[in-house]
């Protein structure tokens, strides 16, 4: 029988880029998570404050009960209220498992895997650039390499549509020709295109047999993205975006994804990427875990990995680097593109509280104004 505790304290810390968050109780236990609405960290610190009000005093360990209780609290919702619910949702989970001296994948149904496939994030203002960067994350032992077909430095200004495209096939081909078949290759699209866009070059890049074909368009409209997801014999991965097991629902029906692409730190934390892991396995989709977080959320991510029948592959953007470096006392162990799931309590991971000092960093609104003066997708 495991002893009872309360919630004494909330703490929401914006950390260079990101938001984590330290639950604390009364016998001591202290649970981390982290909110991840990028751009949107400060109002997200807000709502947890907010939220607060209510857990102080609480049992941490009815999480489904409080989330509900949360969620249900206000008639409005939407991805501020979600990424504040995330953030507590995986504390509260790391302190169950803490307290009850287990990994959480031990609590969602135990191991299925014991270490979790990555791809790597790789690029290049040019096309050179960008095979050399894919050739050295083969090198160091990634056997999936994601980027975007197009210089980052004019993302968002696209001349012409057919210079464009014609850029991201030479790029997505001249990836192709490096790296062989023994490396999957994931293209990200960003949003960039329309759908009849995105089923033109869609078709176009079938021949690189891409792994997956991310977000060719605005992921607001699933029966479109559907179209999309029939018309191009590539797989579709999309949901990024998404707050909420609803959300996913209408991907699912509308078979618009091959692969989604659940944040866990923001569709609702581990409760709720694991209801959306089920529904997905329900209709053959895997699931692969959005992560351009801190090592927080990857650890997160590794739990659900851990647990779930229909993983994928993982997200993986990179943590030996200052500031994520300095973040844990341990680094998660990573080995030829592979994260090790780990064996200590709760995520696994112990902060190192010196980091902590490290100043907010926010992300700047910068939405892009293209050629005639008009805004951009993001
Ligand atoms: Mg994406």
């Amino acid at each position: 029988m495991v002893s009872k505790t309360k919630i004494e304290k909330i703490e929401p810390i914006l950390w260079d880029r990101w938001l984590l968050i330290k639950i604390y109780c009364e016998d001591g236990t202290i649970g981390i998570g982290e909110g991840g609405v990028h751009g949107w960290q400060r109002p997200t610190k807000t709502m947890i404050e907010v939220m607060s009000e209510y857990l102080l005093g609480k049992n941490p360990h009815l999480i489904e009960h409080h989330y509900q209780w949360l969620y249900r609290s206000s008639h409005f919702m939407g991805s501020i209220v979600q990424g504040a619910l995330s953030a507590i949702d995986i504390a509260l989970w790391d302190i169950k498992g803490k307290r009850l001296s287990v990994p959480i994948y031990e609590l969602m149904g135990g191991k299925t895997r014991d270490k979790v496939r990555c791809y790597m994030h790789v690029g290049g203002s040019t096309k050179d650039e960008l095979v050399e960067s894919a050739l050295q994350a083969s090198k160091d032992g990634f056997t999936a390499v994601r980027f975007t077909p197009y210089n980052p430095t004019n993302f968002h200004m696209h001349k012409s549509y057919s210079e464009w495209a014609d850029d991201a096939v030479q790029r997505v081909g001249a990836v192709r020709e490096a790296l062989g078949n023994d490396v999957d290759i994931c293209v990200e699209i960003h949003r960039q295109m329309n759908p009849a866009e995105s089923i033109s070059l869609g078709k176009r890049l079938e021949q690189f047999n891409p792994f997956f074909y991310e977000d060719p368009m605005l992921p607001d409209s699933p029966a479109i993205m559907g179209d999309i997801a029939k018309q191009c014999n590539i797989p579709i991965a999309t949901g990024e975006r998404f707050t909420t097991i609803f959300e996913y629902q209408q991907l699912l029906e509308a078979k618009a994804a091959a692969y989604i692409r659940p944040d866990l730190c923001l569709c609702g934390g581990l409760s709720g990427s694991k209801k959306v892991s089920a529904m997905a396995e329900a209709y053959h989709v895997k699931v692969i875990p959005h992560n351009p977080l801190s090592p927080v959320s990857t650890a997160t991510c590794i739990q659900l990995d851990a647990c779930i029948p229909n993983f994928g592959l993982q997200e993986y953007t990179g943590e030996s680097e200052p500031p994520k470096s300095e973040l844990l006392k341990s680094p998660l162990e990573l080995k030829n593109g592979y994260l090790t799931v780990p064996d200590g309590v709760g995520l696994g991971i112990e902060i190192n509280e010196k980091s902590l000092n490290m100043p907010e960093n926010p992300k700047v609104l910068d939405t892009p104004i293209g050629f005639d003066g008009s805004v951009q997708d993001r």
